[in-house]
Formats: C-alpha cells, sequence, structure tokens
C-alpha cells in the first residue's frame, strides 16, 4: 500500500481547475473503474451530477442516505431519479429509527453537542457501509456555496473512508449550474420552487426569506448558519492535510505518475 496526502494533490488540483465536470466525470471513471461511485442528496448540485452521469453516459452507482427523517419530496425526487435517467441508487440507512434513538438518547438535534451525534448516527455512520468498497466518491460541493465550502478542492481525502472525494461542481458558479438544469431540464426537488435553497432532514430544514443565506435554512434554531452535519470532510476541518492508503499502481494513476511495468 501506498500513502496519498492531500499535499500529494495539490498540483493536480491545480490542473484540474481548467477541467469540465464531464470531463472530471470521465477520468475518475477511467481511473477507478468499478471503484467509485457518485453521492447525493437530491439537492439540485447532485441531482446535475446524476443528469451528467445518465447524459455522458457515465455508468457510476449513486450512493444515497435516507436518514429516516427526510421529507417525502426528497424520497420522490430519489425515485424520479432511478426512473428517467435509469440509475442505479444505493439507499443506506441508520441502525436506529428516530424513534428509537429519540428512546435512547432524547430528542437531539436541538443543541449543538446533540446534532453532532444525531448527524454522526443518523449520517455519517450509516456511510461508513461503503469503506472498502470504493476508492474514490464523487460529491457536489461547489465553492460558489460560501462558507467552508468556498474554498473545497476537487480532489479531497477522506481519511474516514479511506477514499478520494471528488466534487466536479467545484468550479461551477451559480450562473452555470442555473443555465445547465434549465438547458437539460434536470429533475428537481420541489422543495427547491418552495424557498427550500439546501435541503436536508424534515426535523432540522426551513426555508430561506429572499436576502438570507444559503444555508440559513439548515440548523436554524442552532445558529449562527454555521452548522454542517460532517458527511463531507473537508466541511469540517478544511486545514488538515491528511492521507489515505492505496495500492500503488493505484497512486500513480491518480497522480498520472510514468509507471514502469518492466521488471
Ligand atoms: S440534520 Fe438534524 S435530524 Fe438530521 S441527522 Fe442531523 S441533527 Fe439529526
Amino acid at each position: 500500500m501506498a500513502r496519498l496526502t492531500q499535499a500529494d494533490l495539490v498540483a493536480l488540483n491545480r490542473a484540474f481547475d481548467d477541467r469540465t465536470p464531464q470531463e472530471l466525470l470521465l477520468w475518475a471513471q477511467e481511473i477507478f473503474g468499478d471503484r467509485v461511485a457518485a453521492m447525493s442528496s437530491m439537492q439540485e448540485s447532485g441531482n446535475v451530477i446524476c443528469h451528467m452521469l445518465y447524459s455522458i453516459p457515465v455508468k457510476l452507482p449513486v450512493v444515497f442516505v435516507d436518514t429516516g427523517v427526510l421529507f417525502q419530496e426528497t424520497l420522490d425526487t430519489r425515485d424520479q431519479l432511478m426512473r428517467h435517467y435509469g440509475l442505479s441508487i444505493h439507499t443506506l440507512t441508520p441502525a436506529m429509527t428516530m424513534v428509537e434513538q429519540t428512546e435512547k438518547y432524547g430528542i437531539l438535534y436541538l443543541t449543538a453537542d446533540g446534532q453532532k451525534q444525531c448527524c454522526e448516527m443518523r449520517k455519517s455512520e450509516p456511510l461508513d457501509a461503503v469503506k472498502g468498497q470504493y476508492d474514490a466518491l464523487i460529491g457536489s460541493l461547489r465553492r460558489a456555496d460560501g462558507g467552508r465550502r468556498g474554498i473545497c478542492p476537487i480532489l479531497a481525502i477522506d481519511t474516514r473512508l479511506n477514499c478520494l472525494r471528488i466534487n466536479p461542481l467545484a468550479n461551477f458558479t451559480d450562473e452555470q449550474l442555473e443555465a445547465y438544469i434549465r438547458e437539460n431540464s434536470v429533475i428537481l426537488n420541489p422543495l427547491h420552487k418552495q424557498g427550500y435553497s439546501t435541503i436536508g432532514c424534515n426535523r432540522c430544514t426551513t426555508p430561506v426569506v429572499p436576502g438570507e443565506p444559503k444555508r440559513a435554512g439548515r440548523w436554524r434554531h442552532l445558529g449562527p448558519w454555521s452548522v454542517y452535519c460532517g458527511i463531507n470532510p473537508t466541511d469540517l476541518d478544511p486545514e488538515r492535510s491528511p492521507a489515505a492508503d492505496f495500492p500503488q499502481d493505484l497512486v500513480d494513476r491518480i497522480l498520472c505518475r510514468e509507471t514502469d511495468f518492466m521488471i
């Protein structure tokens, strides 16, 4: 096994800044084969990734975490994407229902510490199920979303899942996203039209009013609009230089190194 650090990815991240999302998806397929999947929470950026997979086409599975307290519209959006784009979407679920969790721990999401615990059990732990199955996960973080995402790299190491996170839309502006959605009639979660700029669990998501930050509707009760669930490691600690362990030949392929196959 060989170690790949975030520092190793600096040059590649710089070079990838000029690539289109479609080119990055094709790169991911070429490098990782069946060891890469996309992730979507059925919000607009994730749906754009799903549409690109369908239209290029790039045949990759999609991973979706159903916390058990999502809006019905979100689950319906997932079903529509499967039906219309022919995607294979694997739904991951928490160990406990929300009722069981509340009986055991109380209503966690009402406090800052409780929110971390709840998101860990209902979002991050279910995603642990894919650890070892994939060397790369494609996300839909965009720098235009601001906050900690304002500097999110295209390629980021995920130490928890020992994989590479790939964000092909990192450079996609709001205008580019809107144009792509309009020109391709991308299937969207209908809650976006009801004022939900971002969409998570029904317990912790509200619409936003004009002039509010995009994420103002998430964990509004905890304020001040800076809370993240932790399912995307770069949201929590973008300053670290983490590392993951991969087979040497995969590290060489990722970093586009010449490999000498002569013995
Ligand atoms: S968003 Fe709220 S309900 Fe959903 S997992 Fe996090 S704290 Fe729990």
